[in-house]
């Protein structure tokens, strides 16, 4: 009996050797941190152990330390701020991608400068390629002047070019892609647009408006080299601001292809979840593809669609007509002409298991929206859908509650509350306004938010979006204290719905959107608190380092 004992007290300690000495090291250890987790279990922390693409424990520095080996690479935080990586739920990725990698004219100060800049891309651009984008601005010469394709045409003799001006409403083609149009003195300007002249009336190569419409038709598809540094663009700027995760609306199928072969190649540094138009539907409904189908790193299964436009353009659909232009309440989208096609495409769409995203801003819109998904969620009985409203900016006040009730994610991007707050009340009166971009509320009525950009429209960057969300300042600087400043969302509400917000809507909240055992190693560390800085610098926050799956992408 004595032996027995012994020999188990033995065992015991044997075996707590033995575990101790096959206790696996870390691969990647990130210490002496402020580790904001967005766990509730253990919402702080100082230190995060990582072997592979997995995060196995996260503590003290201290008792982080025990999983240190000699291979472990340590990220000392230095006391900084580490947070989940973020995950933006509304981006329009390759556009994104292509803004970065268009030539940039916006600040070309001279036409010299402007020259220089189209001349120095033309020597990088391939034969067929188009010299495209720019966003010049004639008002910022002196004197303003418009610009000419003679100002162009001796730096780009074989190369096509069609750059615009910012407000899009003008570009210029140079004589290369004059002669492909077909554009010369005899042409005569199309209705709602004008071919700029000399004196002697030949082109310029200004086309405005409608005009530009003769030069457009011939811009080749993208090719597959440029969409693909299109997209390692937009990888690279995800990254610097600490975007691990991002659900890429409306991509071409081309687009998806892309991301598998970076994939393949271990290049894809962010996570995509993407959502094709749901005009395609049947194209992932006939090979069984369902919501969140795929792996870790790149997904599909959602569909995109269109119920309005946009308040910019007076085509977000209202209920009742605009303040500034009372004869119009905003326009619905080809999706939902007739009301029938949409609930149609909904039906089957849902029944094949694929998560529906659709585009509602105006208060009508995003009603018409939650009836048609009441009535698919009534024809096929509860599941776990996760429909979505994306944007879902102005809300009649009678909505929330079933929005709630519906379970419905709210998809919002706070930046563009503080980008068209400059100029709503002007459009849509005192009233609405109260509703609009209603993201406490949403909060209070029990609705799930997930937070992105809507980038390229506006920017990538997060510390943007927090900063909007939690001021609500602004861009003119005329509302310092907040525009509607009762919908507000604290720092730690932002970052919630950044993180295990946006990984909810994405199905993927047991996989990411917090710092935790087990979950996938996607953090970030900041330049500085913002739980502690005063709301106003958070839009000069910088990533100093971004983790994607355990690997240093961003940073030192
Ligand atoms: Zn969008």
């Amino acid at each position: 009996m004595h032996s027995l004992l012994a020999a188990l007290a033995f065992t015991t300690v044997w075996t707590g050797i033995a575990l101790a000495q096959v206790k696996p090291a870390a691969d990647l250890i990130v210490s002496n941190g402020k580790v904001w987790t967005v766990d509730k279990n253990r919402p702080r922390a100082e230190a995060v152990a990582v072997i592979g693409n997995r995060i196995v424990a996260v503590g003290t520095s201290a008792e982080i330390d025990a999983w240190r080996g000699a291979r472990t690479r340590i990220v000392d935080a230095q006391g900084k701020l580490v947070l989940p990586g973020f995950n933006d739920a509304h981006v329009h990725f390759v556009s994104g991608g292509m803004q970065l990698d268009n030539v940039d004219l916006k600040d070309a100060a001279t036409p010299e400068e402007f020259a220089k800049r189209i001349g120095e891309r033309a020597r990088i651009t391939s034969k067929g390629e188009w010299i495209l984008g720019g966003d010049w601005d004639d008002q910022g010469w002196s004197p303003p002047r418009l610009p000419t394709k003679e100002m162009i045409d001796g730096v780009t003799p074989q190369t096509p070019v069609f750059v615009d001006r910012y407000d899009g409403h003008m570009a210029l083609a140079n004589s290369v892609a004059l002669k492909l149009a077909g554009v010369t003195a005899k042409t005569p300007d199309p209705p709602g647009g004008t071919i700029v002249r000399d004196a002697e009336g030949n082109p310029t190569g200004v086309l405005k408006d409608a005009a530009k419409s003769y030069v457009e038709k011939l811009i080749p598809p993208l090719t597959h080299a440029r969409r693909l540094r299109a997209v390692k663009r937009a990888l690279e700027l995800a990254a610097s601001v600490g975007v691990t995760s991002v659900q890429d609306m409306n991509p071409e199928y081309e687009d998806v292809m892309v991301y598998s072969e970076l994939l393949d190649k271990g290049e894809l540094t962010a996570r995509i979840y993407a959502a094709p138009p749901i005009a395609g539907w049947q194209d992932q409904a006939k090979i069984g593809i369902r919501r969140a189908f795929g792996s870790s790193a790149l997904r599909l299964g959602a569909l995109k669609g269109y119920a309005d436009g946009s308040l910019g353009s007076t085509t977000a659909y209202f209920f009742k007509p605009y303040n500034d232009a009372p004869n119009t309440r905003g326009l619905l989208s080809s999706d939902m002409h007739p009301i029938s096609k949409m609930r149609d495409r909904m039906l089957k769409a849902d029944a094949a298991g694929l998560q529906l995203c659709v585009h509602a801003i105006g208060d009508q819109a995003i009603s018409m929206i939650l009836d048609l998904f009441g009535e698919v969620a009534r024809v096929h009985g509860n599941a776990d859908r996760r429909f979505r409203i994306e944007h879902a900016q102005h809300m009649a006040a009678k909505d929330f509650a079933r929005f709630a009730r519906q379970k419905v994610i709210a998809s919002v991007q706070p930046y563009h509350a503080i980008d068209d707050g400059r100029w709503a009340e002007k459009r849509i009166g005192a009233e609405r306004i109260k509703t609009t971009y209603a993201f406490r509320t949403f909060l209070e009525d029990g609705v799930r938010l997930a937070l992105g950009t809507d980038w390229f429209v506006a920017p990538l960057n997060p510390m943007l979006t927090i900063y909007a969300a939690v001021t609500r300042a602004t861009l003119d600087g005329k509302n310092p204290e907040g525009w509607v400043p009762e919908q507000k969302l604290s720092v730690a509400q932002a970052v919630e719905a950044y993180t295990m917000g946006s990984a909810y809507a994405e199905f993927q909240e047991r996989e990411k959107g917090s710092i935790t055992p087990g979950k996938l190693a996607d953090m970030v560390m900041l330049s500085d608190d913002i739980f502690r800085i005063d709301p106003r610098a958070i839009r000069e926050v910088k990533v100093e380092t971004t983790i994607a799956g355990g690997k240093v992408v961003y940073g030192e």
